[in-house]
């Protein structure tokens, strides 16, 4: 049986014998960039049925139909765990949210807080960096990319249950980790380039649910500290020990 080079994420149903209408650009990558053709192996994914083999029914320049065969992966869903953090310069922020997809976060979530610069996100190109970075670590599960939202207004109404780890820079080489702190959902929070204002730190300090965490003794770029307090989270607590 051909080896299937390629995994793609399309917004359809999947299942044994279901057939999957391409669009124009799925098309172009399949055909025209990857050079396939008429029963070649395509792996699929939608974020809810797992992942499926297809193989290539019609191929065509403006589109084409996949013909699903087979479940390869069940649905594997990341830990309950929500990336906030402050949008920082467009590359920074696309390699914030890819990282984040890879990593495991099951939402990523930009918040504006007191020294953010940016006022405002490309939610659908920041999503599709979400999706591509799914289709390329093998995930089967896309995390939702959330428009940008203050954070004053996300703690305000913060669900019941879930904690927060608050990554303060002040902390920088203090001794303050997640300790013993427990399963459940969990959100990690990282400030932008200008850090936090003492008005947010006092007030994200006072949380009942917030764990104030240092990452270490050196100040991280924004961009680092999110691989780096994901990493954190994921060994104490998530899905790769
Ligand atoms: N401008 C700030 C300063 O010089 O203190 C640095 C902000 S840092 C570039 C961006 C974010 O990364 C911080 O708000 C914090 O969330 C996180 N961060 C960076 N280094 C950290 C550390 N050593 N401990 C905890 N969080 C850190």
């Amino acid at each position: 049986m051909k080896q299937a080079k390629v995994r793609l994420y399309v917004e359809h149903p999947l299942g044994e014998g279901q057939t999957v209408p391409l669009d124009r650009d799925q098309a172009h990558y399949l055909f025209g960039v990857m050079r396939m053709a008429v029963g070649d192996p395509v792996l699929l994914f939608n974020g809810r049925d797992g992942e499926w083999r297809a193989e290539v029914a019609e191929a065509g320049k403006r589109g084409g139909v996949l013909t699903c065969a087979a479940q390869t992966k069940p649905l594997q869903m990341p830990p309950d765990l929500w990336l906030l953090f402050a949008p920082i310069k467009k590359a920074r922020t696309d390699f914030i949210v890819e990282k984040a997809a890879e990593m495991g976060a099951a939402k990523i979530m930009p918040v504006q807080t007191a020294f953010t610069n940016s006022e405002r996100i490309r939610q659908d190109r920041l999503q599709a960096h979400a999706v591509e970075a799914a289709e390329q670590c093998g995930g089967t599960f896309v995390p939702e990319v959330c428009d940008l939202q203050k954070l004053d207004r996300l703690l305000a109404d913060w669900p019941e249950g879930r904690q927060l780890m608050f990554c303060d820079e002040a902390e920088v080489g203090a001794a303050k980790t997640l300790g013993a702190a427990g399963a459940g959902p969990w959100a990690i929070l990282i400030g932008p380039e200008g850090g936090f204002s003492e008005e947010e730190r006092a007030r994200l300090q006072a949380l009942p649910f917030a764990h104030v965490v240092s990452l270490g003794p050196r100040i991280l770029r924004a961009d680092t500290a999110a691989v780096a307090a994901m990493t954190v989270w994921q060994q104490a607590l998530g899905d790769w020990g």
